[in-house]
């Protein structure tokens, strides 16, 4: 069990706490000069792989990223966090973004050639919310798979994984090979320290050119056609009790 390779899909999303806003056009959000940061259900997968190499239930960590040379930024926060070696999967500036099923293909490709056990990625991106690569990626891989995850242990042979379902939790036995995706209670991220990420500069990462998987072109098999940002709320108002207060509901119909 202690030579076992974990792969992580980690994706490069704006942060959580920028406003995102639409770009001038309408049909996509503004990216330039905004701050970017690991997807964080990436990092909550990415942890989890750690933890379990840390426990020497799995020997190397693997991040995997699919995207443009920008996307190594998010590869060496991955090995900064613990990750042992990188690979971005890249494309042309001006190629992609790309959808899940080409994302999905790329991270089968690198399955193919790195023969990792175990898959992790992150039940969701916070960006496209597509929430399906990790489901692709089994169904190509022809592998079990364990989605939104809150307990990962491994066992010889085998992985066992708690999950939150409707009404209680579920617990499921996949045979290795196995795809599992993470879940926000799965853990607590750790914060990457100084030490930590003046060591990511000197951890391998490598790029690995789309073509160079054999995969057809990433063209877009969807087109977003218009986004459009919600309406601004409105003002507060303030009352002097609660009898202004429920006056004011009734006013508005809200009780
Ligand atoms: P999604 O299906 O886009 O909501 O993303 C779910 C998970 O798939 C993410 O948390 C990542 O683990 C993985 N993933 C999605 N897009 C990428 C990408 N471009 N590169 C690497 N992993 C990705």
């Amino acid at each position: 069990m202690a030579a076992l390779k974990v792969l992580v899909g980690v994706k490069r999303v704006i942060d959580f706490a920028v406003k995102v806003r639409v770009a001038p056009g309408g049909a996509a959000v503004q990216t330039q000069g905004v701050k970017h940061a690991l997807n964080p259900f990436c990092e909550i997968a990415l942890e989890e792989a750690v933890r379990l190499r840390e426990r020497g239930a799995a020997a190397q960590v693997l991040a995997v990223s699919v995207g443009t040379s920008v996307c190594q930024e998010t590869l060496r926060a991955a090995l900064a966090l613990g990750a042992d070696r990188a690979v971005l999967v890249q494309l042309q500036e001006g190629e992609g973004p790309p959808g899940p099923r080409e994302v999905a293909a790329a991270l089968a490709g690198v399955v193919a050639r790195e023969k990792p056990q175990l898959v992790i990625l992150g039940k969701q991106a916070i960006d496209d919310d597509c929430n399906q690569t990790g489901q692709l990626l089994a169904a190509m891989l022809d592998w079990p798979q364990a989605t939104f995850a809150s307990r990962v242990e491994l066992e010889a042979g085998a992985v066992r994984v708690q999950r939150e379902v409707d009404g209680g939790l579920e617990t499921l036995r996949l045979r290795l090979p196995a795809l599992v995706t993470a879940d926000l209670r799965l853990n607590e991220p750790r914060y990457a320290t100084l030490p930590n990420i003046m060591k990511a500069k000197k951890k391998p990462l490598e790029v690995v050119e789309w073509a160079a998987l054999g995969l057809p072109p990433p063209l877009p098999r969807l087109r977003v056609l218009g986004l459009q940002e919600p309406p601004a709320r409105g003002g507060g108002e303030r009352v002097d009790d609660v009898a202004a207060l429920v006056d004011k509901l009734r006013q508005c119909g809200r009780i």
